[in-house]
């Protein structure tokens, strides 16, 4: 934090911020055993930090959670146990799992989330007396543990919703030590920052916006009569390079990469595709993400069994796109199981 000011607009927390008192002594529950459940509760248990993990009975994750070595209890149970509660379950269903767990979280305990959605929007309304925090490492969880396990860490995000203990911070950031975010940085948001650029991302841009621009492309290609192999080698396959570059060096690194015609052409044409009517529909898409219509509309899908989700995602599966991608995929089969068996090298 002390020397960032500068740098960045909001303040960037390092391990040197940090005093692992804070958690030292204290039992951290860790409701949920999935990406970022198993990464949170490994790295807590090396660092020493004493962790119960809460699944219920007939969770199929409760064996992966022995055979790491971690004493496994029901979420109610673990959360009554513990002095921080992290509510790493699927956001859809953290309500019930609230419902679950509330008799055990008493005056002077934490609640701990990794993303907002049910705090921002009134899914969970925690009671008086206890603190509400998030730490959110921006990766997956396997990345969480493995660059812990590397002795190196993972950026995150900290919030804090409600302090009333006065430490809820102080808490949280040692936290993000024992899992290793404080080694590459921490950074201050907010419930509301973070819940809402991370649903207008994820469907203006990442999620939404990408696959859309793919299906387009791909679309207008074939109907002007160009192979359908083309196309999906031109709209989606290459993706990957662009992207990876962009990662890499930001959209110059990209732009210096490609050549010449590329980036003339893609500058010169870029925003008149994206141009100010698909910004119209970004800031349409954002208001309602910010006044709770998307949030409204989501919950009641997931009470009503999802009928338009099912749909939406049988139409994307039938794409044409996919069923071409298929067949080419598997011509890069070699790479596919290279990455793969580096993957499990590292694990
Ligand atoms: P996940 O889907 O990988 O795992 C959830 C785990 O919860 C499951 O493995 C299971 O152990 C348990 N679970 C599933 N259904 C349950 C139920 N009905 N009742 C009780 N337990 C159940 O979840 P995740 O992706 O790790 O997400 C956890 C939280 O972390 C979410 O708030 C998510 O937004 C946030 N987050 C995820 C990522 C990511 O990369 N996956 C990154 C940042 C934040
Ligand atoms: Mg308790
Ligand atoms: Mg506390
Ligand atoms: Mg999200
Ligand atoms: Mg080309």
């Amino acid at each position: 934090m002390t020397d960032s000011d500068s740098t960045f607009d909001t303040e960037v927390y390092y391990d040197d911020d940090a005093d692992r008192a804070q958690i030292d002594d204290k039992t951290v529950a860790v409701l949920g055993y999935g990406s970022q459940g198993h990464a949170h509760a490994q790295n807590l248990d090396d660092s020493g930090v004493d962790v119960i993990v809460g699944l219920h009975e007939a969770s199929s994750s409760r064996s992966a959670a022995e055979n790491d070595g971690l004493r496994v209890e029901t979420p109610a149970k673990a959360a009554a146990e513990a002095d921080i509660v992290s509510v790493l379950v699927p956001d859809t269903v953290q309500p019930d799992v609230w419902e679950d767990i509330r008799e055990g979280v008493e005056e002077g305990d934490t609640l701990q989330f990794a993303h907002g959605f049910n705090i921002h929007y009134n899914q969970i309304v925690p009671p008086a007396g206890v603190d509400v925090t998030m730490i959110a490492p921006k990766s997956p969880g396997h990345l969480v543990r493995r660059n812990y396990e590397a002795g190196e860490g993972t950026p995150g995000l900290l919030a804090v919703y409600q302090d009333e203990t006065g430490g809820a911070r102080e808490e949280a950031l040692a936290y993000a030590h024992a899992i290793g975010c404080t080694r590459a940085g921490v950074v201050e948001t907010t419930f509301r920052e973070e819940t809402e650029t991370d649903l207008f991302g994820e469907q203006a841009v990442l999620c939404g916006g990408v696959t859309s621009l793919v299906k387009q492309g791909y679309e207008t290609l074939v109907d002007a009569g160009y192979s359908r192999e083309m196309a999906y080698f031109e709209c989606l396959n290459e993706m990957k390079l662009i992207v990876d570059l962009m990662y890499e060096g930001g959209m110059g690194e990209m732009w210096d990469s490609v050549s010449d015609t590329a980036e003339y052409g893609g500058l010169s044409r870029g925003d008149e595709i994206v141009d100010e009517h698909a910004r119209e529909n970004m800031e349409e898409v954002l208001e309602a993400v910010q006044d709770g219509t998307f949030a409204r509309e989501w919950i009641a899908e997931n009470q009503a069994g999802r009928p338009s989700y099912t749909q939406l995602r049988e139409a994307e599966k039938n794409h044409d796109i996919e069923d071409v991608g298929e067949n080419l995929r598997a011509l890069f089969a070699w790479g596919a199981d290279e990455e793969a068996e580096a993957e499990s090298d590292e694990e």
